[in-house]
């Protein structure tokens, strides 16, 4: 049997001129995801129908579950627009509710085509009276139903019931690359999936102090790049050994400044990396005065060593909202496990809290990080995660 879904842009719907092209790399995006799969997907007045086999059923929800752009989505009975038809499937819709245990439904209708016969009014009425009739047990309660039967009247008649929320957003690929500065923490792998929601696509890096960090930690960041790959049509994670820089920061820095300079190294090396792979910013998760690195003095001294924008999208959020963001799109349970993370390691017991920038500066370069960087990045390997790359 072939199932229908329907969805629902979301604010690309906002767009004027250039909305076809955000309409055609939403496509692109979902035809990526289900690739390998027998789908089929017409765009319709500003909705995309999305028709599969119902072996698919698991594969398509899991897809339309992590697509940015949408503001919702439905399977659906997709109906010859009769008002019979349109009242033995509102039936039929009821008998699912109570058979899932659900006591109380209200319907909402919508008539796009106006030729129709009856109104959303008239409909609403008839319909939910044969539901009444048809389904004993069932009940109407207009503000707080168990469920809603959908009826749209558009070139067909759709009825539905059960709705998901999207993701919203914007397409991913319609708002140009960024590079991810990917711990195996719980804020970073959040930040790739905020800016990855406003249609951003995300490259990643990840710094590593090997041995002095386990290859558990390692595995660990490339789990957590796959999640967020599934979001974001797949992720190029480069891991970075960065021991040689990790200690030669230890042995001759002022201990107090150990982290922001680590920091200022690794965006220093993010950047290059960024210029190679034609990325067009930074993206890194921190959020102000989470910790002694992230007070708006020590950001400043990060920010500095850098030109291209440092785009920061939890800086206004607090743990809370940032650890239930994480467990909504599954990277908490990964971030949370014990395996360190090179900067752990290294902090020093009393970390500078209000870092000078010309200072940051003056003791950065007297470190002469240049030439262990450069080798860094001739030895970087790099993983793809998510959706496969070309
Ligand atoms: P998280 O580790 O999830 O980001 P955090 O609160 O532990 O959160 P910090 O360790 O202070 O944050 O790091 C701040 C930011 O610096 C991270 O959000 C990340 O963008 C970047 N960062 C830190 N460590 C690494 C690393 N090993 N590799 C790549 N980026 C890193
Ligand atoms: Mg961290």
């Amino acid at each position: 049997m072939r199932l229908t879904w329907l969805i629902k842009p979301g604010e690309l719907t906002l767009k004027g001129g250039n909305r076809k092209s955000f309409e055609a790399v939403l496509k692109r995006n979902l035809q990526t995801m289900l690739s390998g799969r027998d789908v089929q997907i017409v765009l319709h007045n500003g909705r995309f129908y999305l028709h599969t086999s119902e072996h698919d059923q698991a594969a398509v929800e899991g897809a339309l579950s992590r697509l940015m752009g949408i503001s919702g989505w439905a399977q659906t009975r997709s109906l010859p627009k009769t008002i019979e038809a349109v009242t033995a499937a509102c039936v039929e819709e009821g008998k699912k509710l109570i058979a899932q245990g659900i006591a109380a439904f209200k319907i909402e209708a919508r008539r796009t085509d106006k030729s129709f016969p009856h109104d959303s009014f008239a409909l609403r009425c008839s319909c939910g009276q044969a539901v009444l009739d048809g389904v004993p047990g069932l009940k109407v309660d207009v503000h707080q139903p168990g469920a809603v039967i959908y009826i749209e009247i558009r070139e067909k008649a759709y009825i539905y019931s059960d709705a998901h929320k999207g993701l919203g957003g914007l397409p991913v690929g319609t708002a140009g690359r960024g590079l991810l500065l990917l711990s195996g923490g719980i804020d970073s792998p959040v930040a790739g999936f905020f800016m990855a929601s406003r249609g951003m696509g995300i490259d990643a890096v990840h710094f590593h102090a090997y041995p002095y960090t386990s290859a558990e930690a390692r595995q660990k960041t490339v789990r957590l790049a796959e999640i967020i790959g599934g979001y974001c049509m797949g992720i190029r994670l480069y891991i970075v050994g960065f021991t040689k820089v990790q200690m030669r920061i230890k042995e001759s820095a002022p201990p107090p400044w150990a982290t922001v300079l680590l920091r200022m190294a690794m965006m220093d090396c993010a950047e290059k990396i960024a210029r190679k792979i034609k990325s067009k910013c930074l993206i890194t998760g921190e959020s102000l005065s989470q910790v002694a690195s992230q007070t708006i003095e020590n950001l400043s001294c990060t920010e500095n060593i850098v030109t291209l924008p440092v785009l920061r999208p939890l800086i206004g959020m607090d743990k809370d909202s940032i650890i239930r963001k994480a467990e909504q799109i599954g990277t908490y349970s990964t971030s949370i496990e014990p395996y360190q993370d090179c900067c752990v390691l290294f902090s020093p017991p009393h970390p500078i809290l209000r870092g000078d920038p010309a200072e940051a500066i003056t003791l950065y370069e007297s470190l002469e990080l240049e030439p262990l960087i450069e080798e860094a990045l001739r030895e970087y390997e790099t993983v793809k995660c998510g959706y496969p790359l070309t």
